[in-house]
């Protein structure tokens, strides 16, 4: 049977009180499940990065619920939620966010420390290994390009064999070609070890290497795609979008 990986419900997240107040999330439900892709895509301010940092624990939600396998994150304390964080999910960023004094290895090892685990060599070789950068072990991130720099922290992110993975903008600072190759490498990490990736992008391009495209707009999902939509329809559905919502701002 097709589990949830992660579950949204009625899910809303106000920023301030009164009439000043932003309702950032307004009722989402959403269902992630377990070895799936998806792509999150919105206008500028449509709440994408605040569903993430509610999907991941990293932001508690205003109201709603949000369940990671069995575990509802919004009755966690703070130091619950930071170990089950640690042990459960995974995160890439635009900016990669790697330790610049630390090796490859060394950065790739962290979150095995952190969780107070000693780390193995071989493990940490390993997961530098599926990243292609077995021969990188020992560089600094100063002494590798972008995509490479990306590379290791998508197996930093994976060292502690993480259910989920959420990637904000993954490939935003990197060339079309390198990200091209994070993205394969993303999309691999779904379909042969099973685990669900949901990622945050602007890029029409990434999105369509996801199985299900969701849209936001104004707090609110807007439609998906699902079935592995090309990206010219993904660019067509956000550039509507876009106008909808040009067109909805006082001048
Ligand atoms: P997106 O990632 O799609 O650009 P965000 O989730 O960052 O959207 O923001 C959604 C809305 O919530 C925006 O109107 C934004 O200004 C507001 N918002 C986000 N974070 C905060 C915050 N910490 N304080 C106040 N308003 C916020």
């Amino acid at each position: 049977m097709e589990t949830d990986a992660i579950e949204l419900r009625d899910v809303s997240r106000r920023y301030g009180a009164g009439g000043g107040g932003v309702r950032a999330l307004d009722g989402v439900s959403l269902a992630f499940p377990t070895g799936t892709f998806t792509a999150v895509m919105g206008p500028s301010g449509s709440g994408k990065s605040t569903l993430l940092q509610c999907a991941a624990g990293l932001d508690r939600p205003t109201s709603g619920s949000v369940r990671l396998g069995g575990t509802e994150l919004t009755e966690l304390s703070e130091r619950r939620l930071t170990l089950l964080r640690r042990a459960r999910i995974g995160f890439v960023f635009q900016a990669f966010n790697l330790l610049p004094a630390l090796t490859a290895e060394q950065n790739v090892a962290l979150p095995l420390r952190l969780a107070g685990r000693r780390p193995r060599r071989a493990q940490v070789r390993e997961a530098l290994r599926r990243v292609g950068l077995a021969d990188r072990a020992r560089h600094r991130p100063a002494q590798l390009s972008g995509g490479q720099q990306q590379r290791v922290a998508i197996a930093r992110a994976l060292i502690t064999g993480p259910e989920v993975l959420f990637g904000d903008e993954p490939t935003g600072a990197l060339d079309t070609v390198t990200g091209r190759h994070v993205l394969s490498l993303l999309r691999e990490m779904v379909d042969a070890d099973r685990r669900t990736l949901v990622m945050v992008t602007h890029d029409p391009v990434a999105a369509a290497y996801a199985d299900r495209v969701v849209f936001l707009v104004d707090g609110r999902v807007h439609g998906e795609l699902t079935g592995g939509a090309p990206a010219g329809e993904i660019a067509a559905r956000m550039a509507s979008l876009e106008a909808d919502d040009a067109a909805a701002v006082p001048c």
